[in-house]
């Protein structure tokens, strides 16, 4: 299988290039060149859907008894799908050792990356900026995978106290950057360091972004799931989104033939695609901080891959996706009155979800449709928040209670390139 770029389509490279580079040469996000049709009605497991699916991109290169053994070992987790009240589910897709679901497409990438590496002793370094879940995933995939470094990069005092210590308490190959600076700012330092003749001459660099087309590929598969457990009826999926890689990857399953009602795309207040999709005019702003904090996306990296996949054009996009946002008093009201209500804790990314869930079936008068919010992080995660709001402290599963004694580290930098530059470069760690 071919991937071209967004910016040229007749930039084509292979699977294994996508994935070890992250970024096309010309700047561009890598796309499938074709979407084959898919037929999931032999599967039975998760890890069989996940095979199928993700062989339609892999297509040969790397061998099946391989992929069948990555997609085993990658999603060895359960995926609930709650009924929080009549035809809307929460699908449950924190129950990974991050507990987010960047767990999906952290795991399955370390090890493509690991599978397509051609030289096992060559040394490659992962990059990634993160917002809060994404650093914990990747450094939780590739920790202590032989052969690749990460380098993290995070926004100083905008990450919560437990995504912190998932960032800096791994030590060995993984390295915690903590930017003076906005997310914005840590994911044009990464940006930049693809386009630097210096690190690229000494480094072998991959983005672990959701611009790689690595974790996109299994960020398709619980759609796909939900499809298959809820009956093939069409459904409507409300996608919590900041980068938007999420919602893209929803997209993709639909091409390879998964029946969709709609996608709801619910932001916070940094709603540049709510409001693309309202008016046509796509104007990205610099982040806001809220309390859904892994969604502080000024500007969408995915964005570039939607308008590929919808050519452009607002009235096909908007056949496919809606988009509402919400703000911090609305997310934690919510969040309260579920709790109250249903005895249901959800965190604040889910809120939102469920805010545009809640705000599609008002205004389309549909309370029949089935509605399955993405529930991307576990509650906990976000403690805080709902000490802050709930009045009491959620119970920390034990996986996220043993980062709380260990010790931070991290390596502080400014938002200017060059000073992270030395640091990636191996000048000052
Ligand atoms: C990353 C993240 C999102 C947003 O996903 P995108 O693919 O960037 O749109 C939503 N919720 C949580 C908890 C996340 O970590």
């Amino acid at each position: 299988m071919k991937f071209y770029s967004t910016r040229n389509k007749n930039l084509e490279e292979t699977l294994s290039y996508s994935i070890l580079n992250g970024l096309a040469p010309d700047g561009g996000l890598f796309m499938p060149e074709k979407f084959l049709s898919l037929d999931l009605s032999q599967c039975r497991t998760f890890a069989e859907i996940a095979f199928e699916a993700s062989s339609k991109f892999v297509d040969g290169d790397i061998d099946d008894e391989e992929l069948k053994n990555i997609c085993n070992e990658a999603f060895n987790f359960p995926i609930p799908i709650v009924e929080i009240a009549k035809n809307t589910f929460v699908m449950e897709l924190f129950h990974g050792p991050t507990m987010a679901f960047k767990d999906f497409g952290a795991r399955f990438m370390a090890r493509m990356v690991s599978a397509l590496k051609d030289d096992p002793a060559q040394r490659t370094t992962v990059i990634v900026a993160t917002s809060g879940d994404t650093g914990g995933a990747v450094a939780s995939g590739f920790h202590g995978v032989r052969g690749i470094d990460v380098v993290l990069l995070y926004p100083k005092g905008k990450v919560s106290p437990l995504q912190e210590k998932q960032l800096t308490t791994w030590g060995d190959n993984i390295t915690a950057i903590e930017v003076e600076g906005s997310f914005d700012d840590c994911q044009r330092m990464v940006k930049e360091s693809f386009h630097d003749q210096t690190v690229k001459e000494n480094l072998n660099l991959t983005a672990a972004n959701s611009i790689n087309i690595a974790r996109l590929i299994p960020q398709m598969l619980y759609y796909l799931h939900a499809v298959k457990e809820l009956g093939s009826k069409e459904l409507i999926f409300s996608v919590p989104s900041g980068n938007f890689g999420n919602l893209t990857a929803g997209v993709f399953a639909k091409r390879l033939g998964m029946p969709l009602k709609k996608f709801i795309a619910s932001t916070n207040i940094n709603d540049a695609v709510p409001r693309y999709l309202e008016s046509g005019a796509f104007e990205p702003k610099p982040s806001v901080k809220t309390i859904s904090n892994a969604m502080d996306v000024g500007e969408a990296s995915n964005f570039e891959r939607l308008m590929d996949l919808y050519g452009n054009s607002l009235e096909d996009i908007q056949k496919d996706v809606t988009g509402y946002s919400f703000n911090d008093e609305l997310t934690a009201l919510r969040m309260k009155q579920l709790y109250e209500e249903k005895d249901y804790l959800i965190d604040p990314h889910g809120a939102v979800g469920l805010l545009g869930a809640e705000k599609y079936r008002e205004e389309q008068s549909d309370s029949e449709s089935p509605i399955v919010v993405l529930g991307t992080a576990h509650p906990a995660k976000f403690n805080e928040v709902v000490e802050d709001h709930l009045g009491f402290s959620p119970e920390i599963p034990h996986r996220l209670s043993v980062l709380t004694d260990k010790k931070k580290n991290s390596i502080p930098c400014s938002n200017d390139f060059k000073e992270f530059k030395e640091i990636l470069l191996g000048k000052r760690r």
